[in-house]
């Protein structure tokens, strides 16, 4: 979940590694540091606990570190709680190994004992320190500093994306992964490695994404590729269509707001390479007519948002096409002996590609003989390199921990899908086809119209801030989007929220509904609207205050006052979705800016989860 920046070129290493780790600093952000070798091989380094700002303090009060290469990180941790000395990078007993490491050694203890027993003294509590201490060990046998990075990277079980540093090399890095992300940047006079090709985009679009077991030798005019057993192998390149200025904030306060606000923009590029000669048609699954029509059963596999996502594609898929879907949260899934075989389709969902939990469940349903489709944001991350299908959405860097631009257009995605499917196997009719697309048409700008009435969010929110627990309560696709509204508000704000099936209410949680408590009651599925109704009727009668969500031409059926309405456009039901979860991701926006908290950067959160 860290990020990783190395850089190796003719300049002075610090700032553009600052730089890096401040594009990087939404990925982890309780710990940062750098590592430099100068160019009379001495390794110096500075790390500290806190924010990027701590580090730039502490550096503009030291010497000045000297190097045109280093590697830095920001932390998110997993072993050992956020302090100095568990910051990386981590260096070798006798100063000569830097480490840097995203992910998670799971036989630490192990190699940490073998290692004192030798006498090396361990400082800090992390897993990683492992590492670093280890390929130093070996270092010193054979002077081989590939030979002990490869020695090292065979005794290592679990997930790594990994920056080394040798004093004795003062122009050359080393790059490995296995199960988290890496790619090499290619500069002018100057290379560099990250975890995410956000860091990448002030000085390189030309990249290439390491795979598993791969490992790289990176000087400033130089890269070489190894596969695992040291062979010299060859990368293609790819060219990055993100610019600069898409993952800046651009006048915003935060990203977050920049993201919901992109939202139009975002499914307008998602919808339209889709649409042809008036019919949904997705490029990437051109001549994979037949397999799809084989399907008799889908798994949605997800986590958090993206599983969200998936909870409204089950509902609109099964009711389109008539296929069984499962939505699957992806660390259950892995684990639960799923009925799966080759007419079982998976489709995964995650913005990064590279979230490790569905990268796991994806290759278990490929063991099982699934075909998976991955529904992905970043193009050429891991999830979308092992799919057999891969549909990118077109949501351009989401930098925000809180999803919401991304959410939106994965949405879209499945619900293109749904009638993609639907009309393969001749399960809808033309009418309806022809109805969802006029109104798919419509959808962005009547996001944008959402958007411009922003204000009814911003005021219920400065009204109910304080409150210590809320409730979000919805049936069948609302209820899907309830799941949503609640992680929202809880993730960015840190209040207790709840969603629940609008008619679950009353078997248990009603109990807890009391004079004043907030429930946020989503009423936009127009077939269940009244069955709505009734559970609102039933919270206000023990004292609950109602915020309500409603479409246009229902607004008068509802009880609830013009300041508690938050009104969103008629629009076709299966659209409703995407329209319907914007007032939520405000609501929570303007709740956790009252707050004051650290909106982009929720406490113990961090985006792209690449460990399990
Ligand atoms: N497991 C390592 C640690 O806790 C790396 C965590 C990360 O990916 O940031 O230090």
């Amino acid at each position: 979940m860290c990020g990783i920046i190395g850089y190796a070129g003719e300049t002075s290493a610090v700032p553009i590694l600052l730089d890096g780790l401040e594009a990087l600093e939404y990925r982890g952000y309780d710990s940062a540091g750098v590592a430099v070798v100068s160019p009379d091989g001495k390794l110096q380094f500075s790390k500290s606990k806190g924010r990027l700002k701590v580090l730039r303090e502490h550096l503009a009060n030291q010497e000045p570190l000297v190097g045109n290469i280093g590697i830095g990180h920001t932390r998110w941790a997993t072993h050992g709680e956020p302090n100095d000395v568990n910051s990386h990078p981590h260096i070798g007993n006798k100063n000569k190994i830097a480490v840097v490491h995203n992910g998670i050694i799971e036989n630490y203890m192990e190699i940490r004992a073998y290692l004192e027993k030798k006498g090396v003294e361990f400082v800090s509590e992390t897993d990683t320190e492992v590492i670093a201490q280890l390929i130093e060990y070996y270092y010193f046998k054979d002077y081989d500093l590939l030979g002990s990075v490869y020695k090292t990277l065979h005794r290592l079980r679990g997930a790594y994306a990994i920056g080394v540093l040798c004093a004795d090399y003062p122009g050359r890095m080393i790059a490995a992964r296995k199960d988290a992300p890496l790619l090499i940047g290619y500069g002018d006079k100057c290379n560099f490695i990250a975890s995410d090709v956000t860091a990448l985009l002030k000085h390189t679009r030309t990249v290439s994404y390491m795979n598993d077991d791969e490992v790289a030798v990176i000087t400033p005019y130089k890269i070489t590729f190894f596969d695992g057993d040291r062979g010299v192998i060859e990368k293609e390149k790819t060219e990055v269509e993100w610019d600069v200025s898409s993952a800046e904030k651009g006048g915003y306060a935060h990203f977050m707001l920049k993201e919901i606000m992109e939202q139009p923009e975002a499914v307008r590029k998602t919808i339209s390479p889709r649409i042809k000669d008036n019919r949904i048609f997705f490029e990437e699954l051109a001549g994979k007519e037949e397999l799809l029509k084989g399907i008799n059963k889908i798994y949605m596999i997800a986590c958090g948002s993206a599983y969200h996502v998936g909870m409204v594609g089950k509902y609109i898929i099964e009711k389109l096409a008539r296929i069984p879907v499962e939505a699957a949260l992806a660390s259950e899934f892995r684990y639960a002996s799923p009925l799966v075989d080759e007419h079982t389709l998976i489709i995964v969902i995650s913005q990064s590609g590279e979230t490790l939990d569905s990268m796991a469940a994806l290759r278990e349903a490929k063991r099982l003989g699934a075909r998976v489709l991955s529904i992905v944001n970043v193009i050429g991350s891991s999830i979308a390199r092992e799919s057999d299908e891969v549909i990118y959405t077109m949501a351009g860097p989401e930098i925000a921990v809180a999803t919401t631009k991304a959410y939106n257009t994965q949405l879209i995605i499945l619900t293109m899908f749904g009638y993609y499917l639907a009309d393969l196997i001749g399960a809808v009719s033309k009418e309806e086809y022809d109805e969802f697309l006029s109104e798919l048409g419509k959808l962005p700008e009547q996001m944008q119209k959402l958007l411009d009435s922003a204000d009814v969010c911003q005021q219920a929110a400065s009204k109910y801030f304080n409150r210590n627990s809320v409730f979000f309560i919805g049936r069948n696709l609302d209820y899907a989007l309830c799941l949503e509204g609640s992680l929202k508000l809880k993730e960015i704000s840190y209040i207790h929220s709840e969603s629940y099936a609008a008619g679950e209410l009353k078997h248990g949680t009603i109990s807890l509904i009391e004079p004043g408590t907030l429930v946020v009651a989503m009423t936009t599925y127009a077939p269940l609207l009244e069955k709505t109704v009734s559970n609102i009727v039933e919270v206000q009668s023990r004292g609950a205050e109602v915020i309500s969500v409603v479409s246009e031409s229902d607004k008068d059926k509802m009880n609830t006052s013009y300041e508690n309405t938050f009104v969103v456009p008629d629009s076709h039901p299966f659209l409703k979705p995407n329209l319907s979860v914007i007032p939520l991701q405000l609501f929570a926006y303007y709740v956790a800016l009252n707050r004051g908290c650290d909106i982009d950067k929720p406490r113990n959160l961090a985006k792209s989860v690449t460990v399990e």
